[in-house]
């Protein structure tokens, strides 16, 4: 039989019914395929303050690693939870507001492929192109066909990435702090988070408040498991829609600030331990074993809190003096980029 929704919008669409006025929902857009349509929802809690910081969290945008989509309805569920009775969490929401994105490709979830259902690869999409891009993976125009495809020149994005741009964009443009986090799994041993930029190997301009979030990491969780590093570290590409979305920002001119993070899960630690998954179509990519599906679930509770407590309390890490930041920007310099040329 073939299925014409996912579990996991169905359990947004409960978390909608039963949150009532608690929380906000908005279908972004629908990702069509034929007769097969199916919504992208964005929900969100708290202060509809433009100004006030925000915290978004995002799953799905390549189907196949579906893991990023159960893991941000999952800290949606936990975090919807706590709205209903933490007096602690509905007096910050006062101040901060939260959003989720968790199915931005419900097609491509569904049909267990990276692309969305005209092939296009969404993290490519963006009119935004590299300065060396890493052959293939980086993006390419040659065939729908192939993986990484980036769609056809000068035509607009697609619909899936419009509505995740669209939806981004209304909450943090006015935000005078804004993080969002983008949920995905790939190969490596350990969790990281990347902060960008994946088009260029040179420094993002807030590399300092990058390291100042890293550093609240550190102290508040020493034992954290993540590793914190410059996409660009691992390999460029075209058209990241989170080099598009910090750019078009333009936060710096405008004195806001802005972190878009990804978190890409390190799924070699899934297969290591169970090498059959490597013969499914999505075995590399998500812990198909149950005890260590529901290990991943919980696994990243810890940072959103640390996230959403983050935003709420901007004067321990984000409000810095220029002297802080230089500071911080110099231990990334040390840290990152030792040996590349340091631009400001
Ligand atoms: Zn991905």
């Amino acid at each position: 039989m073939a299925m014409s929704t996912l579990p996991e919008i169905q359990q947004i669409e409960a978390r909608i019914e039963s949150m009532g006025s608690a929380m906000r929902s908005e279908i972004l857009e629908y990702s069509q395929d034929g007769d097969l349509r199916l919504p992208i929802y964005k929900v969100s809690f708290g202060t509809t303050d433009p100004q006030a910081p925000v915290l978004g969290i995002v799953g799905g945008v390549h189907g196949l690693e579906r893991i990023g989509a159960q893991v941000t309805v999952s800290l949606l569920n936990s975090f919807a939870e706590l709205v209903r009775w933490d007096r602690q969490m509905q007096r910050t929401l006062q101040d901060v507001r939260v959003f989720f994105i968790p199915t931005v490709n419900p097609i491509g979830i569904l049909r267990k492929t990276r692309s969305n259902p005209r092939g296009v690869d969404l993290m490519r999409n963006a009119p935004i192109d590299a300065d060396k891009p890493a052959r293939w993976l980086g993006g390419h125009r040659y065939s729908a066909k192939l993986p990484w495809y980036r769609g056809k020149e000068n035509e607009p994005m697609e619909v899936e990435a419009q509505g995740l741009v669209r939806g981004v964009q209304q909450e943090i443009k006015d935000s005078q702090l804004a993080i969002t986090l983008d949920c995905h799994s790939g190969f490596g041993l350990q969790d990281r988070l990347w902060f960008p930029y994946a088009r260029t190997q040179d420094p993002f301009p807030e590399l300092g408040l990058a390291h100042s979030f890293k550093n609240l990491l550190d102290q508040t969780y020493p034992h954290h498991f993540y590793k914190f590093e410059p996409q660009a570290g691992t390999y460029t590409t075209h058209g990241d829609l989170w080099d598009y979305l910090y750019l078009q920002h333009q936060g710096i001119e405008r004195g806001k600030q802005y972190l878009p993070l990804c978190l890409e899960m390190g799924s070699w630690m899934w297969v290591k331990k169970h090498p059959s998954q490597l013969f499914r179509a999505d075995g590399p990519f998500n812990p198909l074993i149950g005890h260590r599906h529901q290990r991943t679930l919980r696994r990243h509770n810890t940072l959103l809190e640390l996230m959403i407590r983050a935003i709420a309390n901007p004067s321990v890490w984000a409000a810095l003096t220029a002297e802080q930041l230089d500071q911080h920007r110099l231990q990334a310099q040390n840290l990152w980029y030792a040996g590349v040329g340091f631009r400001r």
